[in-house]
């Protein structure tokens, strides 16, 4: 017994991880891409089909706009380190969804949806091009994938996780059930834990400075949702509070302006200061 519970853990510590583009963290993974996409699509498909697109055509197309923009970054930065195999795993899809919540969130595969509610606080291009960079961070770190890993290891049990992932299939769907919340409120976030919402911060900055906005205007956008935060904001609620991704974000300025700088040509400095900085208006 002993040594199958070895066996088990060797096994997992083989092929039990994998690690974050980036930040370079390691991670669990204990699930397949393929099943965990299979489970997402199906998810996604039943969700799109009920939900009211927006009608803003503006709007809409901006959401559209930023988003290939962003997804443009993760190509650029996947050919620039030799990871264009990793590309095959993104079918990216940006949708502005008619919806009051202050909220967008992100499938796996980079199905990834905007609800017209968080607008007020985007306030324009470079507003999206934060959203939008931070849930395609969720995407190309995998932290769903993550997440259900963790599920199955708190299931399971660490030696058990060998013995479940052998059986494949219907533990992983039952284990996906309870992460997707399948047949309850569909197209809610992912209980992403914080660790991850700060992580996709961070890899949302190195994004949208790639694709060309200044990462500088993450800060005043934080700071117009914190102003709302007494309020019921979804966004916030599965996030962490607001002054600790301010401050992490700030940390992070040099190192996104170092991409945005070289490849744009620019010389922006980390500003202090959040005036100025809130990008095109439309509203
Ligand atoms: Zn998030």
């Amino acid at each position: 017994m002993k040594n199958i519970v070895l066996f088990f853990i060797i096994t997992i510590s083989l092929y039990g991880c994998s690690s974050v583009p980036i930040t370079g963290r390691q991670q669990l993974s204990l699930v397949s891409d393929s099943e965990v996409l299979a489970l997402s699509l199906q998810e996604y498909d039943s969700y799109i089909k009920s939900a009211k697109k927006s009608t803003d055509k503006t709007n809409s197309a901006l959401v559209e706009k930023v988003g290939r923009k962003i997804a443009d970054a993760v190509e650029a930065y996947f050919k620039a380190t030799g990871q264009e195999t990793l590309l095959s795993s993104y079918q990216w899809e940006f949708n502005l969804i008619e919806d009051s919540q202050v909220n967008a969130f992100c499938m796996p595969g980079g199905k990834i949806v905007v609800y017209t509610g968080i607008l007020p606080y985007t306030q324009g291009e470079t507003g999206l091009a934060v959203v939008l960079g931070h849930e395609v961070g969720h995407a190309i770190a995998k932290h769903a994938n993550e997440r259900m890993s963790q599920q199955v290891a708190l299931e399971y049990g660490n030696a058990a996780v060998g013995a479940a992932l052998g059986k494949a299939s219907s533990t992983v769907q039952s284990i996906g059930s309870i992460v997707y919340g399948l047949g309850t409120q569909v197209g809610v976030t992912l209980p992403f834990n914080r660790k991850q919402e700060l992580e996709a911060d961070h890899l949302g900055l190195i994004l949208m400075s790639i694709a060309g906005y200044d990462p500088n205007t993450a800060v005043p956008f934080w700071e117009r949702m914190s102003q709302q935060s007494g309020s019921k904001l979804e966004f916030l609620s599965t996030h962490p509070s607001d002054n600790t991704r301010i401050t992490e974000i700030r940390k992070e300025l040099p190192e996104a302006l170092e991409y945005y700088n070289t490849i744009w040509g620019k010389t922006v400095p980390a500003s202090s200061s959040s005036s100025n900085s809130n990008g095109n208006w439309h509203f």
